[in-house]
């Protein structure tokens, strides 16, 4: 905690703000959290460590997406066993929709079935290699079945919650992802998203919608519209369109509509998606990781912020250290030379405090040194963005440490600094207001 006092003090010198964060948008759910790696146990289970670290950067919310049957029974598990810290989202993801499938062959409802291989969350990463042609139909009586277990599923985690443990907070994840037609075809993935909003329209009281749309806006928005009217004036607790990476236009006809934009690191790839993100208009922001995935990378257009934030950040902490220095050599010599001309006078006891604010910058030099001894032992120069964490493969696991490609929600400042920086306003007013937001349409505790 204390390293990150001085990030604070160093970053917003002005204030002493405490940035507080809620993940809208985390697969804690998946496996890779567990330490299972395509049904492979590459590491011990760490997802308590995982919460730890969001919970010591300020993360202290954490919205656990459900996106099948299995992995909103999980999410919904891990909300119980960490209440007022984690919630839930129960929904049936566009790439998890083939279940409506004729051909599918499971049962739907994969966590009943002995056996079964451990699912990954779908990467966000577009992979059109094999798209799923149309033409198969969509399996009615099984869609009929699914939708009433997804109903009852909703109803007995609404029916076991408390207000000071709520659990499940939204409907969702679901929408359109045609980037990812290899999963499910086109037209089963539009008879999901109907038959999901009908259910999610039906509900008393309504749920709030946590919606994934990928290159199907123009059906992504007709869909809700014909479930919540052209206003979406029947759709009564809003929604997010969560990982936006859509156009400028696309996002204001969203704003317009009422619904709230989630930013992670996949809306920071190109020129155009930060243009995207600059015209967000803070009311309307969220912030999310989508961890496992989608963590911001230096070849990420939006990566340069982050370096720019942090440069910004140490050269206000050299200036704060270098002041501190100039203050105290003076007072020092000051002190020194009063504590040799007078005796038990009441000066005396400011004295007292000197030695103490000369040690400061002492200490500091010293700390600087050491670093700088221990990078020339490593050999390696300075990381641009320093990583708050240790960060090591997934095979050289080690406690404390973060596995390289697993984003975890502790990262999720870089995403309200990089949002920030292209906004060119301050962490302060991106904190809060996507805090503000998502308390509001989720029901949290603020
Ligand atoms: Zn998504």
């Amino acid at each position: 905690m204390a390293r990150i006092n001085t990030q604070q003090a160093s970053g917003t010198p002005a204030t002493a703000y405490t940035p507080r964060y809620i993940d809208i948008g985390i697969n804690l759910a998946d496996p890779i959290f567990r330490g299972r790696y395509h049904g492979k146990q590459r590491h011990p289970d760490d997802l308590k460590a995982v919460v730890g670290r969001a919970v010591e950067v300020g993360c202290t919310k954490l919205i656990v997406t459900g996106s099948s049957f299995k992995s909103s029974r999980d999410a919904l598990k891990l909300a119980k066993e960490f209440p007022g810290t984690v919630f839930s989202t129960a929904g049936i993801h566009p790439c998890s929709s083939s279940i409506f499938s004729p051909s599918h062959h499971k049962h739907h409802d994969e966590s009943q079935s002995e056996g079964e291989e451990d699912e990954h969350t779908p990467a966000c990463d577009p992979d059109p290699s094999k798209p799923i042609p149309d033409g198969e139909g969509v399996d009615h009586e099984r869609s009929t079945k699914i939708i009433a277990d997804l109903s009852d599923f909703i109803t007995q985690a609404r029916n076991n919650t408390s207000s000071s443990s709520p659990g499940l907070v939204a409907f969702g994840e679901f929408g359109l992802d045609y980037d990812r037609l290899h999963y499910c075809s086109k037209e089963v993935q539009l008879h999901s998203f109907a038959a999901q909003l009908a259910l999610a329209a039906s509900l008393t009281p309504q749920l709030p919608l946590f919606l994934h749309s990928r290159a199907a806006h123009a059906d992504f928005v007709r869909l809700l519209k014909e479930a919540f009217g052209p206003r979406l004036e029947r759709l009564e607790k809003g929604g997010v369109v969560h990982s936006f990476t859509g156009t400028v236009d696309e996002m204001r006809e969203l704003m317009d509509l009422g619904l709230y934009i989630g930013i992670n690191g996949c809306s920071f790839k190109t020129a155009e998606n930060c243009e995207v993100v600059r015209e967000v208009d803070l009311s309307r922001l969220m912030i999310e990781t989508d961890g496992p995935w989608c963590e911001v990378r230096p070849s990420h257009e939006g990566w340069k912020y982050l370096v720019e934030w942090e440069a910004k950040a140490k050269a206000a902490s050299e200036a704060i250290a270098a002041e501190e220095a100039e203050v105290a050599a003076p007072a020092a010599a000051a002190a020194a030379a009063a504590a040799n001309n007078s005796t038990n006078s009441s000066e005396g006891q400011e004295n007292v405090e000197q030695p103490e604010r000369k040690e400061k910058p002492k200490k500091q030099q010293q700390q600087q040194q050491q670093q700088q001894q221990q990078g020339k032992k490593n050999q390696k120069k300075e990381p641009e963005v320093p990583e708050r964490y240790k960060v090591v493969k997934k095979e050289k696991w080690e406690e404390g440490a973060m596995v390289k490609g697993r984003n975890e929600p502790c990262t999720i400042e870089r995403v309200a600094k990089i949002v920030a920086g292209i906004k060119g306003v301050s962490l302060e007013e991106v904190c809060e207001a996507a805090w503000a937001n998502t308390v509001k349409v989720f029901g949290l505790d603020s």
